[in-house]
């Protein structure tokens, strides 16, 4: 095969791994470069925040491949290597030292990154952002001497990051602009759950606050101003307010982007030999009749194989129900489904919400939209089946933990 016929994936996190992997595995044996921007070969970020970050985990866990895997299966891994431009009618990409590789066939992997706080002093030393494995580094070092922490951004990130500053025993504030942690995502009923957990285990959290000023001096953050005059002093800020897709690249070269890179439902871009999968794709979501973009572990790791797949040719609609998962302290939980804010008519909990054991189901139209399954395993699988099933269900059954979940498979 020439060089012409090169697949080439640009971001190496998980997704652009998966993408090799999946080209690999499916008989694709031409030549096959994947660049990526950081120095480290592609690793998964959710321990970043969790048990890397609590010191339970060793880096080794992190990697989506051991190093020898990309040269066995002739991965031309370029690795501190960042792609400044496309160009789809040569079908190149140039590289930042200028040189340029071509491709028959290109998937953006380019991932996100975290939005910036607009406020002075959001640079300072001592403000932390998270999404590579230095910046965990760097906030497990800071909270080994931190003793007063303010997270900024009560989203998963935030919350996750203040369980770990919680058990190496610092006091932490949290943040945060909307009344409750994670509103826009779970709505005011689940929502309080989270709050809940984080003051039961002595977090002061704060909603409905606008952070005016990152405080300091020589260059050093020393606390958090906030809008109503009120100063929080803190050794470490961390800030979690959000993500960006990284979608530079694709609206250079005249692709269609519109929060995230647009795809149709094999994750083909408006260009026809240009895919996107993981945190920057927004695909057309054939079950939902609609684009979503999704920001999540199991997204980057299920969506490029189909992207893969879809690049050989073969027929492919990515319709998985979306997924996530979090632990913060004693709470582990998987969410499975798709819910605009506001957009349910009812909550329905199943099981003891005080004891943090229960599923909780989102409806719409007598419909399973969403369910979370808090500290309660194995189900997930269950409610993903019931929401594809879109039947309409018996409230009142679904609430009784006594009447099994694969009564509602069939409505
Ligand atoms: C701390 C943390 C904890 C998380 N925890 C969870 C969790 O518990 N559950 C969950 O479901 N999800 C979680 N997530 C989200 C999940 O990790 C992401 O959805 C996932 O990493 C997305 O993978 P990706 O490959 O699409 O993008 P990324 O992981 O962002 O990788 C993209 C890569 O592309 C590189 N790149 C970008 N532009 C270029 C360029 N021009 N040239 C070369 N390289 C480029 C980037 O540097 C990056 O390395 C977490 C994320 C973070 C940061």
């Amino acid at each position: 095969m020439s060089a012409d016929a090169a697949y080439v994936i640009v971001g190496a996190g998980l997704a652009g791994a998966k993408a090799a992997e999946t080209l690999r595995n499916e008989g694709f044996d031409g030549p096959l470069i994947l660049i990526g921007e950081e120095t480290e070969r592609p690793y998964e970020r959710p321990p970043l925040s969790k048990d890397y970050l609590l010191g339970k985990a060793e880096r080794d866990t992190i990697y989506v491949h051991p190093q020898a895997w990309y040269a066995e299966h002739h991965v031309d891994l370029r690795l501190g290597t960042r792609v400044t431009a496309i160009d789809p009618a040569a079908h190149e990409v140039t590289l930042a030292d200028g040189s340029r590789a071509g491709y028959a066939k290109l998937l953006l992997a380019t991932g996100s990154t975290p939005r910036r706080l607009p406020v002075p002093g959001a640079d300072a030393d001592g403000v932390h952002y998270l999404r590579r494995a230095a910046d965990s580094d760097q906030i497990k070092a800071a909270l080994r001497t931190a003793s007063q922490v303010a997270v900024i951004g009560a989203g998963w990130i935030g919350l996750e990051t203040t369980a770990a500053a919680r058990a190496a025993g610092a006091e932490v504030t949290i943040l945060e602009t909307a009344e409750l942690p994670l509103l826009r995502v779970l709505g005011p009923q689940v929502a309080q759950v989270f709050a809940d957990l984080h003051r039961d285990h002595g977090v002061d959290l704060r909603g409905s606050v606008q952070v005016a000023e990152i405080t300091g001096s020589g260059g050093r953050a020393d606390g958090v101003q906030l809008a109503d005059g009120s100063h929080i002093p803190a050794d470490a800020v961390i800030v979690g307010v959000g993500i960006t897709p990284n979608t530079q690249l694709a609206a250079d070269a005249g692709l269609e982007v519109g929060n995230g890179v647009v795809t149709d439902a094999r994750l083909r871009s408006s260009d026809p030999d240009i895919y996107a999968a993981g945190d920057v794709a927004n695909a057309y979501h054939p079950g939902l009749g609609r684009h979503i973009r999704v920001e999540h572990w199991a997204n980057a790791l299920h969506q490029p194989q189909a992207a893969a797949r879809a690049m050989l040719g073969q027929d492919v609609a990515y319709d998985r129900v979306p997924y996530f998962y979090t632990d913060q302290y004693d709470l582990g939980m998987e969410y499975a489904g798709y819910v605009e804010p506001g957009g349910y008519d009812q909550v329905i909990f199943r099981g003891d919400v005080q004891g943090r054991e229960f599923i909780a189901f989102w409806l719409g139209g007598g419909r399973v939209l969403a369910g979370m399954n808090v500290n309660i395993w194995d189900v997930n699988d269950t409610i993903q089946a019931i929401i594809r099933g879109r039947h309409a269900v018996d409230t009142g059954r679904l609430a009784n933990p006594g009447v099994p979940l694969e009564q509602f498979l069939d409505g």
